[in-house]
């Protein structure tokens, strides 16, 4: 029994399964309203922060990288991320107005 190829944008437990990944309802659930984007380019390290709004509740966040460009060099190597500082204001109860 051979098993399917692997996903690059899944991750895997020691069994070799698939974990499933968060989903922008998943995400949204948690309060979350945003995520971070990180250009893997070689040497662009662009990152920016992307609205959940818009996004079809099942998409898995791994998979909006699919549809994004980076904006400084145009590469599409991107990877998806929790919004940490997001994650950090709302995990300290501080907000902070947006401009
Ligand atoms: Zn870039």
């Amino acid at each position: 029994m051979s098993k399917p190829p692997r996903n690059p944008r899944r991750a895997y437990n020691e069994d070799g399964n698939e974990i499933p990944p968060a989903t922008v309802a998943s995400t949204r659930a948690q309060s979350m309203t945003t995520v971070a984007a990180f250009c893997q380019a070689n040497g662009c390290d662009h990152d920016a922060t992307v609205p959940l709004h818009g996004w079809p509740d099942q998409t898995p966040i791994p998979d909006m990288a699919l549809r994004l460009r980076c904006s400084k060099c145009g590469s599409r190597q991107i990877k998806m991320m929790i919004n940490v500082e997001e994650l950090y204001r709302m995990t300290h109860g501080t907000r902070f107005t947006s401009k």
